[in-house]
C-alpha cells in the first residue's frame, strides 16, 4: 500500500506556512452577495466581472439551448459533429473581437494546451514573460520547441532574447505573454511588444483571460485597447470570466483556426462545451456586442474602490485593472487579514505561494459591475477595521 503520509505531511506544513487553500462550498449563486455557511457575505473573490454568471438572458439562453440541442455536445466535434450552436458562437464571437475566425473550446486552460504545442516544434523557440499564466507554461511543457524567459513586462529583455533565439538557429519563433497579469492586474506593454515580433518575424500570442469583457471598447480586449487590431497573430481568450459562463477561445486568421482543428489536441480527442454553456456565452457576446454599459459599470467601480484603499492608506501594488491586490507580503498575515474580513461579512481570498512569488502574499480583490456602491462601502469599512486591527494601517 503505498503511504500516504507523505502528502499528510506536505499539506501539514502548508497549513503551518500560511499557504493551505480552504475551499469554501457556497449556498447561493455567484452574485455580488454569497451565502457561505449560512452567513450572508460580500463576493470579493470571483472573476464574474460583468454579473453575468447570474444574469437572465444568459440564463435563459442556456435553457432555450437545453431544450434544442440536449445537454451534451456526444463527443469531440471532429467525431461526433458540430452543434449549430457551436458555428454560431464562434462565427459571432469572431465578428465582436474583430478577426477572421475563433475556435471555442473547454476553458481557457485548454485552449492554451491546444494551441501552443500545435502550432511549434523542436526546429522553434517560445518566448515567454516570466509571469505569464500557469496554463501558458504548461502548454509551453507540452511543446518541444526552444524555451526563453523574458524580463516580466520588459521589451528590451525580449528583444535580447529574440535575437539569441534567431542566433541559436530558431525556425518560427512564438512569442506569448499575458495581456492582463491576473494576480497584479498589470498590462504586457503590447505596442512595443508587437514592434519587437514585427521587427524579429515573430508570431505574437496574447492571452487576455482578464481583459475580456473588461479592456476596450464594449470589453474587446487588450487588442482594441491599444488599437492593435491584425497585428497580434493569436488571441486567447476564457468565456469563464467576464462572460460568465465556462470555456475558452482562440481567435485569429481563418488559417490558423483551420489548422487547430486538424492539430490541437484538447480539441481533437476532448469534448466540446455542452449546449447550455454555448447558449449562454453566445448571449453574453451579443449583449457585450450591443451594450457597454456593463464594462462602464465594471470600471467606476473599480476607480472608487481603488482609490479610497490608497487614500485610506493600502498598498494596491501597481493594477491598471479591476483586478485590485491588497499587498501584505507576509503569507501568514495574509492568510489572518482574510479569515478576520470573512468574520466581517467579506469574501476575500489571500493568496500565497505558489499562486504568487514567495514573500508576496496578498489578498486579491476582485471588482464586479455587479457590486453596488453600497457593497463597495460596506467593503472598505470592513477593510479598514481590519486593517487598524492587524496593524496594517497606522
Ligand atoms: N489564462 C489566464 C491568464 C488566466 O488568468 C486564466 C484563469 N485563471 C486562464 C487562462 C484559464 O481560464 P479558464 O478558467 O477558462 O480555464
Amino acid at each position: 500500500m503505498f503511504d500516504y503520509s507523505v502528502f499528510a505531511k506536505e499539506l501539514k506544513e502548508l497549513e503551518e506556512n500560511g499557504l493551505l487553500v480552504r475551499i469554501k462550498t457556497l449556498e447561493s449563486p455567484q452574485g455580488a452577495w454569497l451565502t457561505i455557511n449560512g452567513k450572508k457575505v460580500l463576493n470579493m473573490c470571483s472573476n464574474n466581472y460583468l454579473g453575468f454568471a447570474f444574469r437572465d438572458e444568459l440564463k435563459s439562453a442556456a435553457i432555450d439551448a437545453i431544450k434544442k440541442w440536449g445537454v451534451g455536445p456526444g463527443a469531440v466535434r471532429t467525431i461526433a459533429g458540430t452543434l449549430s450552436v457551436h458555428d454560431d458562437l464562434e462565427r459571432e464571437l469572431a465578428e465582436f473581437k474583430k478577426v477572421e475566425a475563433t475556435l471555442v473550446l473547454q476553458s481557457g486552460f485548454n485552449a492554451n494546451q491546444a494551441v501552443i504545442p500545435a502550432i511549434t516544434t523542436a526546429e522553434d523557440a517560445i518566448l515567454s514573460d516570466e509571469l505569464n499564466h500557469a496554463s501558458i507554461i504548461d502548454g509551453v511543457r507540452l511543446s518541444k520547441a526552444k524555451r526563453y524567459v523574458w524580463k516580466h513586462r520588459d521589451a528590451e529583455d525580449l528583444e535580447e532574447k529574440l535575437k539569441q533565439a534567431r542566433e541559436e538557429g530558431a525556425r518560427r519563433l512564438l512569442v506569448i505573454t499575458d495581456g492582463v497579469f491576473s494576480m497584479d492586474g498589470d498590462l504586457a506593454p503590447l505596442p512595443e511588444i508587437v514592434d519587437k515580433c514585427e521587427k524579429y518575424g515573430a508570431m505574437l500570442m496574447v492571452d487576455d483571460a482578464h481583459g475580456e469583457g473588461v479592456l476596450g471598447s464594449h470589453g474587446r480586449g487588450i487588442v482594441d485597447h491599444f488599437d492593435l487590431h491584425g497585428r497580434v497573430d493569436i488571441e486567447v481568450g476564457t468565456l469563464s470570466k467576464a462572460f460568465g459562463v465556462v470555456g475558452g477561445f482562440v481567435a485569429g486568421k481563418k488559417e490558423l483556426i483551420d489548422y487547430l482543428k486538424q492539430k490541437a489536441r484538447p480539441f481533437l480527442f476532448s469534448s466540446s462545451l455542452s449546449p447550455a454553456e454555448t447558449g449562454a456565452a453566445l448571449a453574453a457576446v451579443r449583449i457585450l456586442q450591443n451594450d457597454d454599459t456593463p464594462v462602464k459599470k465594471l470600471w467606476e467601480n473599480a476607480r472608487y474602490f481603488k482609490e479610497k484603499m490608497q487614500a485610506m492608506g493600502f498598498d494596491t501594488g501597481h493594477s491598471e485593472t479591476p483586478i485590485t491586490p491588497v499587498m501584505l507580503y507576509d503569507a501568514k498575515l495574509s492568510s489572518q487579514f482574510s479569515v478576520r474580513l470573512f468574520e466581517e461579512g467579506i469574501f476575500a481570498q489571500s493568496i500565497g505561494y505558489p499562486t504568487v512569488p514567495k514573500g508576496k502574499a496578498r489578498i486579491r480583490v476582485m471588482i464586479s459591475a455587479a457590486h453596488t456602491k453600497e457593497d463597495l462601502d460596506f467593503a472598505l469599512d470592513k477593510f479598514e477595521k481590519v486593517g487598524r486591527e492587524l496593524g496594517v494601517l497606522k
